[in-house]
């Protein structure tokens, strides 16, 4: 019989020695003891990775979270069903410290780096098993920061736990069908529980709870008579199940129906009288659960940077074996350039998430400086929002990379563009997280510290290889304080409309222009300490890749073209 050609599949090796750019990081940040120390579960989580979680991934394709709501005789039991990969990884996420990493005090104000390292080897291969991760990482943060003792005691203990059978994960509840962006639109009502010593009742519809699956939840809700908005939240603490393991007066109406995150079980829920404690007190909500933001946001932004790193993993490995027009891919000129492109920009991103990761070990600490923290509130923001635009452009010319097989669901491949277009919707968009910016801006004096930042990285390059794409990161930050300077004088950030349209660009180019200069500071050591000169192509290549993105546009013309409203040719 004729034997047809069967192409080989793309493979992945120890995900973490295979990874020159998390390895390299690694080595110039962490000191050697604490690398030594870390290195083994780091090579332990990459072997899983590219081995036995990626193989489930494969073979548990086409399993899904299955909802249950009645039981045969008629109870209402609303139980879920995850799939086999997620209860593995639930089940490695706390032996192998993903969460705990950061709460042992160990490693003191590496153990961030360290966390979100695991994180990075964790994360494509579990099938966004670090959504409850980062929920749950923003619940304990949150609760140690609110000070209520009784549910420090109560709750953070099973948060970190690195007992499968003690740990918790914790849902965040805020989007209802009023609205996601604008929050403070939310319908749940809480009412003072009377002779309950602290209790309240809930009553209310959330419209999205991912990882239904929790113990915990922390929650907006409006306590009876307070004014409408976000002021008028309150932040709660909720147990979902009751010993017996039966949810108590929460009702699971259906699954998420999703594009992609589809192994993630996320639910619209009823709560009717649903018991619940107030923390941080009867209001401000909305303020008190930025702790909790700031955490999911920074998880974002490093598993859209792990998401990337993965596509090129494999996009690399199938060029090396993929023949065309007589030669591999990997030696076909425009192939090169086109992956070329995509490393860089990963390697941007890679950078610029773990700067963030940096600050947030200092912060949690108590050794960062007052200018870092203020950039850290401000950075959180720009990070997401970054590097959630770059995972996406990144995992559609990955796809694109496998020809035909980029686009069959049983290669795995599809999953990495439809999960990876989540990261910029989920824990603010682009757009309200843009406007986010200009409010801290108006606020704080994080632009300064910024620009000291960007400095640093870039005075500390001397490679005459490095010095033009120094130029391109200096000329996008002059270029983004001299627009914040005119809408300032304009109006005041924030408050106008020329400084509110053009929020996004602004934003997205101090993004991409720290990016650059991150990536500068690596290459140079990379240079100095590994004599390794990919670091370098990679900052010289994303320098070349569209940083200053700040444009003047005619307001009246995008009106024209938003809304299709007639503007007059004269
Ligand atoms: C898979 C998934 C899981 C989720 N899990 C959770 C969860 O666990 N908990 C939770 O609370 N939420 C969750 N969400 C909800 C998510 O956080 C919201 O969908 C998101 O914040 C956007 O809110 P929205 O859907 O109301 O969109 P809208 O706010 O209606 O936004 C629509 C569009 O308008 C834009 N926009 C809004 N305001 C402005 C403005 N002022 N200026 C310019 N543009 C603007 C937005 O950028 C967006 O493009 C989840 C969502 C998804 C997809």
């Amino acid at each position: 019989m004729y034997e047809s050609f069967n192409q080989a599949p793309p493979r992945l090796g120890n995900q973490y020695s295979g990874d020159r750019v998390l390895c390299s990081y690694l080595r110039r940040t962490l000191p050697p003891d604490v690398l030594e120390q870390v290195e083994p579960s780091l090579q332990e989580m990459g072997r899983l990775a590219g081995g036995h979680l990626y193989q489930m991934q494969l073979a548990y394709r086409l399993h899904e979270p299955q909802l249950t709501q009645w039981d045969a005789w008629g109870e209402r039991v609303d139980r879920i069903e995850l799939t086999p990969l997620w209860q593995e990884a639930e089940r490695l996420a706390a032996e192998s410290g993903v969460l705990a990493a950061a709460y042992e005090g160990r490693y003191g104000r590496f153990a961030r780096s360290y966390q979100f390292a695991l994180a990075c080897l964790f994360h494509p291969s579990t099938d966004i098993y670090t959504c409850p991760l980062a929920m749950t990482d923003g619940a304990a943060r949150t609760l140690l920061h609110s000070g209520d003792r009784a549910l420090i005691e109560r709750a953070v203990p099973h948060l970190t736990s690195c007992d499968p059978r003690q740990f918790w994960t914790s849902g965040q509840w805020m989007t209802e069908s009023t609205g996601g962006s604008d929050v403070g639109r939310a319908e749940t009502l809480a009412r003072e529980h009377p002779g309950g010593r602290g209790t309240w009742r809930l009553y209310g519809r959330k419209w999205f709870t991912s990882a239904a699956t929790f113990q915990i939840a922390l929650l907006l809700a409006r306590p009876e008579g307070n004014v409408s908005g976000g002021r008028g939240l309150a932040l709660f603490y909720l147990e979902t199940r009751d010993e017996s393991g039966h949810l108590c007066n929460i009702r699971i109406n259906r699954l998420k129906d999703k594009l992609g995150t589809r192994k993630l079980p996320a639910a619209e829920l009823s709560m009717k009288a649903t018991s619940a404690y107030l923390v941080m007190g009867a209001s401000n909500g909305v303020a008190n659960i930025v702790p909790m933001l700031h955490l999911t946001r920074t998880w974002n932004s490093v598993t859209a940077a792990a998401a990337m790193r993965r596509g090129l993993a494999l996009a690399r490995d199938y060029a090396a074996k993929r023949v065309a027009f007589g030669a591999p891919l990997s030696r076909k000129p425009l192939h090169v350039d086109t992956l070329a492109g995509l490393q860089a920009e990963m390697e941007a991103a890679f950078h610029l998430a773990f700067y963030l990761v940096e600050l947030i070990g200092r912060d949690e600490t108590g050794e960062i400086e007052a200018g870092d923290s203020e950039l850290l509130r401000l950075l959180t923001s720009i990070v997401k929002l970054t590097t959630g635009r770059q995972a996406i452009a990144v995992a559609s010319e990955v796809l694109e990379a496998f020809g035909g097989a980029g686009y069959l669901e049983d290669t795995g491949l599809p999953a990495l563009l439809r999960d990876s277009q989540v990261f910029p919707i989920w824990e603010g968009t682009t757009n309200v997280l843009s406007l986010d910016v200009m409010r801290a801006l108006a606020r704080s004096e994080g632009l300064v510290a910024y620009r000291a930042r960007l400095d640093a990285c870039l005075h500390s390059a001397h490679d005459a290889g490095l010095l033009e794409a120094a130029r391109v990161a200096q000329r996008a930050l002059a270029h983004a304080e001299a627009w914040l300077h005119e809408v300032a004088e304009h109006g005041g950030p924030g408050v106008d409309s020329t400084s509110e349209a053009g929020a996004r660009r602004f934003a997205l180019t101090l993004g991409r222009a720290l990016e650059l200069a991150l990536l500068i500071e690596q290459a140079q050591w990379s240079i100095d300490n590994e004599q390794d000169g990919r670091a370098r192509a990679a900052a010289r290549r994303f320098a070349r890749s569209g940083i200053d993105l700040i444009l003047d546009v005619d307001p009246a013309d995008s009106l024209a073209l938003a809304n299709d409203e007639p503007l007059p040719a004269g």
